[in-house]
């Protein structure tokens, strides 16, 4: 990389600027292409899969990866031969990952609740998981078996009984997805594999794939209830598009990380982790916010240096050079952590001198990877957290992947008649102030 190459990387000086949210909001750095600029070929590709099911897969698999595709499912013996193949220190690998996320999603799954009224009247509230999930795992530009298992032990640990796994197929391989992925699947017991990606993947288990005719059934997919994973631009479109059609986690698209750091941190540690998320996707975002001029140029040219060498500096290049990208000069900490706030980060790094209390301040972000030894790739992969994160500002209400995203929450109500004695009469109270009498009627003549 030429020394010119982290010139490209923006400045913005906060410095005196207002810090209210809006004032914030307008000028934090976003990617160009979002949502707007994806969403009308992903109707597209949404449509035409709902019209001609298993033709259009195959069709949008031999456009956007050079595969011609005969059945979508990925066969036992291939999954078998997968694990069975596995290099053993990747195996070793996904096996720690595996067990650490396990045990925290264990940890996580939440009680019922159950509130007593007195003699008679209670009120619970069940949680139960949905019946069948789509697991959405990249591999366009990187593959992702780390996705594997983030998706599917937080679902397992919901107790969910029918898991689907969709991964873009590979024309190294065949035409199914790369073989950790399918190891990874065929660790966790997954046995429901198939090779289709981007936001036909998403359609295809939003609304099923059905059969007709004399077609082969083992082209049929079942529609599923929650569609969770993360994805590239088109992948967290499609996600958006059929939001209430099944439930998502959350849009977990290209990958952003926000670093908050003062003069004690380390400029050669952040420079690492500003690539190592920025070589995911040329849509990805680094984000650094200090209030030392001296770290962020030293930010720089730890850039420049480290950028020379990383394998994929072209894709580095282009993700930092992007107006996504930028470092933010803020007065004080108070500052930063004002626009962390704001920004809303997927990841956020904090390396500042009280780094644990700084962290206790943030109320927006996917995860916070506290001080200079919780890097996020930590996260990506073996911390126990989970990396489907929620991306483009969506983490001001939205959350990352959790036992929670497979379960639902039923409210059971259960009052004998004397208890419902006791609010009868405001019940009957609050229906007339609404002109619903009906409603009154209905509990009133049980005592008539
Ligand atoms: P991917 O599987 O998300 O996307 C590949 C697919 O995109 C292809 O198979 C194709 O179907 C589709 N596609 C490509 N170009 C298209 C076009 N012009 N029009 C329509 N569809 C098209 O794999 P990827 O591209 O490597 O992206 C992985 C993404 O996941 C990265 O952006 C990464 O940052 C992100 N990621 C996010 C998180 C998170 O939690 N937010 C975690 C891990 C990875």
């Amino acid at each position: 990389a030429s020394p010119q190459t982290f010139s490209a990387l923006q400045d913005l000086d906060l410095r005196g600027a207002a810090l209210d949210h809006a004032s914030l909001k307008a000028v934090l750095p976003r990617p160009e292409l979002n949502f707007a600029t994806a969403a009308e070929a992903v109707e597209g590709i949404i449509a035409r899969v709902r019209a001609e099911g298993f033709a259009a897969l195959s069709e949008l698999a031999e456009r956007f990866d050079g595969v011609t595709q005969t059945h979508t499912r990925v066969p036992a013996e291939a999954m078998e031969r997968a694990l069975a193949d596995l290099d053993p220190q990747v195996r070793a690998g996904l096996e720690e990952s595996i067990a650490r996320a396990r045990a925290f999603a264990a940890a996580q799954v939440p009680e019922d609740t159950r509130i007593d009224y007195g003699t008679g009247a209670t009120v619970t509230q069940r949680w139960v998981p949905v019946r069948r999930v789509g697991l959405y795992v990249p591999g366009g530009l990187a593959v992702y078996p780390s996705s594997v298992i983030m998706n599917a032990v937080p679902a397992l640990a919901a107790g969910v009984g029918s898991l689907a796994i969709a991964s873009p197929p590979q024309k190294e391989f065949g035409g199914l997805p790369h073989p950790t992925i399918l190891a990874a699947a065929q660790l966790l017991g997954v046995e429901e594999v198939h090779a289709m990606g981007g936001a036909q993947a998403i359609a295809a288990f939003a609304y099923g794939v059905p059969v007709t005719g004399d077609m082969d059934p083992q082209l049929a997919i079942e529609p599923v209830d929650v569609v969770s994973g993360p994805g590239n631009l088109f992948v967290a479109t499609a996600k958006r598009l059929v939001k209430g059609v099944v439930g998502i986690d959350a849009e977990a698209g290209p990958t952003e990380i926000a670093i908050l750091a003062d003069a004690t941190a380390n400029p050669e540690f952040i420079a690492a982790d500003m690539i190592s998320q920025a070589e995911h996707d040329p849509n990805a975002a680094a984000v650094l916010i200090t209030d030392s001029p001296e770290l962020a140029e030293a930010v720089r040219s730890a850039l420049e240096g480290q950028c020379s060498t990383t394998k994929h500096s072209e894709r580095v290049r282009i993700a930092l050079g992007g107006k996504q990208s930028a470092t933010i000069l803020v007065d004080d900490m108070a500052a930063g952590i004002a626009v962390c706030n704001v920004y809303a980060a997927e990841h956020l790094e904090i390396h500042t001198a009280n780094a644990a209390a700084d962290a206790a301040l943030v109320t927006a972000a996917g995860a916070v990877f506290v001080g200079a030894h919780s890097p996020v790739s930590l996260g990506d992969y073996c911390a126990g957290s989970n990396h489907v994160l929620p991306t483009s500002g969506t983490a001001a209400f939205a959350s990352g992947l959790n036992v929670n995203t497979f379960l639902k929450a039923i409210q059971v109500i259960d009052y004998d008649r004397a208890a419902l004695s006791v609010v009868a009469p405001h019940v009957v109270a609050l229906a007339n102030a609404e002109d619903l009498p009906a409603h009154g009627d209905a509990v009133a003549i049980r005592f008539a």
